[in-house]
């Protein structure tokens, strides 16, 4: 294929949550352009199966397609996440909520925060999140909509979903088929590369068939099957920074307990991860082998389950860190085959909606260009720098130093940009805000305060409050906070009238 060819067809590589959603959005971008979209598959090596909590950015890519809320929670069985409690982290028995909102509403044109740190200097005792209403709401287990309509800073919060990621697979299989997709059940045996162009020209199925195609998106999972095997891009191992390189997971049956959030729970050398679902409970552990076994690892995450285990553990094993290049010549990789980080802050799904933006942004239409590859790969660096770092922020602002794993945490060396923002914001708190940011301010304040990392002076433009005033306003915001949750119903309430509103209508 010539590199000014125009593309007539694309061929997805893998069945996964990244390979329908690639085929799903691609379909809606494609509509009417004449260009084939195939996704093939292997019923025997299956997929990942785990990946069950969102970002808000989740919402964007179902509205993208035209989804229905309800329809897609009943198909996924999914349930509201407001954000994440994190157990243990700052230290042992204490807790600390992320909500996908910010805190209070700015004060005479300073932003709140700068307000609370300087009450807080002057002995304030309430803790930021009382501050925001998600966060309340999601302790209380209580669910609503946010009224964005109120014009009221203080109702407005965004919110993601757990779901089942098969169920999400499936459900994006049916939307892809009926636009258009064809779907190939086949194990690939080989991939073929044009010695001269260096270009992917086809794979080989194993009834012998052969797929060509323009454009080949490599969704193939861990393995990476064009990428890697093919097309050997390398592989910036990030274990230096993140060191725990295993994962073990286990559904259970559902408790009573249908928390509106995910919950972290660190542990003597990694964490544990809970994720409500209507139908069961997702639980597992990510761990580091250096200082924890796999047998150690099961047996805590067994013993910690709130309901009956109800598959075996499934054992995962990776290298944090990413691909060199996500695209090269006519391949593009995305989800697993991309790269890898423990889904601390539930980041891979939106990290793949990143990867099919960047495809849909830099579409060759016109065929393979260079500038625009280069440009994709730039920007899909930065957003899994950004994202390294809050995740790296987490295990370095911690006390913990009561295992010889958190010790290690304190022992390792940060990256430049996460140095300067952790110095900058001990400093009055400001935000060095770089570009391709998955998480703005209000997550990294989430993370300092939950870990009692505080700025060492004030904001000099929240002191011009009167003191008295202060302490006012911030009792004024803290009752209408109570008030709001006052007025909102619980998280299974929600959902089962939400899905009844369904079935009657
Ligand atoms: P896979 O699901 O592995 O799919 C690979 C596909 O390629 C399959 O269809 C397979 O059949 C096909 N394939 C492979 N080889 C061949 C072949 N030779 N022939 C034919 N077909 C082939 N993400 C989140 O957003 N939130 C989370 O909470 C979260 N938790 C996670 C927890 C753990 C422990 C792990 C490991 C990941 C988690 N993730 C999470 C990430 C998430 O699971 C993945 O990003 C997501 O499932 C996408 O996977 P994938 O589609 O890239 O790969």
């Amino acid at each position: 294929m010539g590199m000014d060819k125009a593309i007539k067809s694309v061929v997805i590589v893998g069945g996964g949550t990244a390979g329908w959603m690639a085929a799903s959005s691609l379909s809606k971008f494609l509509n009417g352009k004449e260009i084939d979209i195939t996704l093939v598959e292997s019923a025997d090596i299956g997929t990942i199966g785990v990946g069950e909590a969102t970002l808000p950015a989740i919402r964007e890519f179902n509205h993208y397609l035209g989804l229905d809320e309800v329809e897609f929670i009943k198909a996924t069985n999914a349930t509201f996440k407001l954000g994440i409690e994190f157990e243990n982290w700052s230290q042992q028995g204490e807790s600390f909520f992320h909500p996908f909102a910010g805190y209070g509403a700015p004060l005479d044109g300073v932003g709140f925060y700068h307000h609370w740190n300087r009450a807080r200097h002057l002995g304030e005792q309430s803790e930021l999140g009382e501050y925001c209403l998600a966060t309340q709401l999601a302790l209380g287990n209580k669910f609503a909509q946010p009224n964005l309509q109120a014009n009221n800073p203080l109702a407005e919060f965004n919110y993601a979903f757990h779901f089942d990621a098969s169920a999400y697979a499936r459900y994006l299989r049916s939307y892809a088929e009926k636009a258009g997709v064809s779907r190939i059940e086949q194990h690939i045996t080989q991939v073929n590369v044009e010695p001269q162009s260096g270009q992917i020209s086809s794979i080989s199925l194993q009834d012998g068939r052969t797929i060509s195609g323009d454009l080949f998106i490599d969704c193939s999972g861990f393995q990476g099957l064009l990428i890697k095997q093919a097309l050997h891009i390398g592989y910036d191992d990030w274990r230096h920074w993140l060191p725990c390189d295993s994962a073990i997971a286990v559904p259970c049956t559902a408790s009573e307990d249908l928390t509106p959030y995910t919950k972290s729970i660190a542990m003597d050398a990694g964490w544990r991860w809970r994720i409500p679902l209507q139908h069961r409970t997702g639980n597992g552990v990510v761990f580091c082998r250096d200082y924890m076994s796999e047998e150690q690892a099961t047996d805590q995450l067994l013993a910690q389950l709130d309901g009956a285990p109800l598959a075996d553990p499934l054992v995962i094993r990776f290298t944090t860190g990413k691909r060199q290049k996500m695209w090269h010549k006519n391949c593009v990789a995305i989800g697993l085959a991309s790269g890898f980080m423990e889904p601390l802050e539930s980041t891979s799904i939106a990290m793949i909606q990143n990867g099919i933006s960047n495809i849909h942004q830099f579409f060759p239409f016109h065929g393979i260009n260079e500038v625009e590859i280069a440009e994709a790969n730039r920007l899909n660096d930065l957003q899994y720098e950004r994202i390294r770092d809050f995740i790296i922020l987490h295990y370095q602002a911690t006390q913990r130093t009561d295992t010889p794993f958190w010790q290690h945490c304190q022992r390792i060396e940060l990256p430049d940009s996460l140095k300067h923002k952790i110095e900058l914001f001990k400093e009055r708190g400001h935000f060095a805000r770089y570009d391709g940011e998955q998480f703005e301010i209000n997550s990294w304040l989430s993370i300092f305060t939950g870990m009692k990392v505080y700025p060492k002076y004030n904001e000099m433009a929240a002191e011009n409050m009167p003191k008295d005033a202060l302490l006012q306003q911030l009792a004024q915001i803290r009752k209408a906070i109570n008030q709001g949750v006052g007025f909102a119903g619980s998280h299974a309430d929600f959902i089962n009238k939400h899905c009844q509103a369904l079935a009657e209508a």
